[in-house]
């Protein structure tokens, strides 16, 4: 099959013919529609922590229509039919994946689109798991289920957070996963929403996906929160910092009001240093939050057949494999782009 290879940090990546996966038995072989551009693929391309073998074909992001079912599976999946999966492989038996948080799976989980071991979607086809796997309904489009994934990252930091309905929130970045936060706080009816964005066509993004408010990212910490009192009547109640690059959690501390709450969805693989005594006096909880469980999947593609959530607008291109390694390396550092869609097979 025809697939996009990641060789080096700093070199664009290799389109080329490869091995189609090798459908386990407790697995099925997708025929990818389309696999989102993430940014966590642009980052661990450059190197560092994240940095992944050579050979390693990108993309958690997909979804396509199942064409092999492994052997003496039991499963309601036919051939033929459009799914997405969560970007695991997991046991599917473990406390973890029964209660449906494959993430923690406690025997070898494996990533998908991170390593050789379980190539990702920037390919013709993708070996997905059974018990990661949700069938998309008729009306969801590939677009929407394609961004299921970056969806419920947001969903999931809502959902681990303390926010209720009435809450006022920030959320610092309006990349793809701040977007999908703030569709999510309008879903869940947060009294406002107050975004911090740098980049100018980002701000006119979280605006279109439901912000109350958007203010410019470089404003001063003190600054940005006599605003958001000065605009809201009060202070956040929860920071959902989308940002995830050093420093970020530094302002969070600083902006936060008392007893309020720091949700850090963003991925820093940098060290990062805070004045903890900012929190103690504030007796402020910080949160981290990871991926999704699977419910997290299942509720977004729910409130997508409903016609509950619409996140359209976070698509800004469709690319074949001709502009793939090109559009890549543009992404690296262009700010201007939300979700670049790759259809492997058109
Ligand atoms: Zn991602
Ligand atoms: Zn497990």
């Amino acid at each position: 099959m025809k697939a996009a290879v990641f060789k080096a940090p700093g070199k664009p990546l290799s389109v080329e013919n490869v091995n189609d996966p090798k459908c386990g038995e407790n697995e099925m072989i997708l025929k990818v529609e389309q696999c989102g551009i993430c940014g966590t693929d642009l980052h661990a391309s450059d190197g560092g922590s994240m940095e992944p073998e050579t050979g390693t074909i990108f993309g958690h992001e997909f979804s396509g229509e199942i064409v092999e079912i492994g052997k003496n599976l039991k499963t309601s999946f036919k051939i033929g039919d459009p799914a997405v999966s969560l970007p695991f492989i997991s046991c599917g038996t473990c406390q973890a994946c029964m209660n449906g948080n494959p993430f923690f799976c406690s025997t070898n989980m494996q990533s998908t689109g991170m390593s050789p071991e379980v190539q990702g979607g920037y390919a013709e086809y993708v070996r997905i798991g059974l018990p990661e796997s949700i069938k998309i309904p008729n009306g969801v489009s590939w677009d929407f289920a394609t961004l299921v994934e970056p969806l419920a990252v947001g969903l999931h930091g809502v959902r681990v957070s303390k926010f209720k309905q009435g809450h006022r929130a920030l959320v610092i970045g309006a990349g793809p996963i701040g977007l999908a936060t703030i569709q999510w706080l309008r879903f869940f009816g947060a009294r406002h929403i107050v975004v911090a964005e740098i980049s100018e066509e980002r701000k006119v993004m979280a605006e279109k996906m439901g912000a109350t408010l958007v203010i410019d990212g470089k404003t001063p910490s003190e600054e940005l929160a006599n605003i958001y009192q000065k605009e809201t009547g009060g202070s956040p109640d929860i920071i959902f910092e989308c940002a995830g690059i050093p420093t970020v959690i530094q302002n969070c501390l600083e902006i936060a009001a008392p007893f309020s709450e720091i949700v850090v969805i963003g991925v820093c693989d940098k060290p990062d240093t805070f004045m903890p005594f900012l929190g103690i006096i504030k007796e402020l909880t910080i949160k981290f939050a990871i991926a999704y469980m699977k419910d997290d999947f299942q509720f977004t593609i729910d409130m997508m057949e409903q016609g509950r959530i619409n996140p359209g607008q976070m698509i800004s291109q469709h690319i074949g494999f001709d502009s793939l390694a090109t559009t890549f390396e543009t992404l690296k550092t262009s700010k201007d782009q939300c979700k670049v869609m790759i259809c492997p097979n058109h």
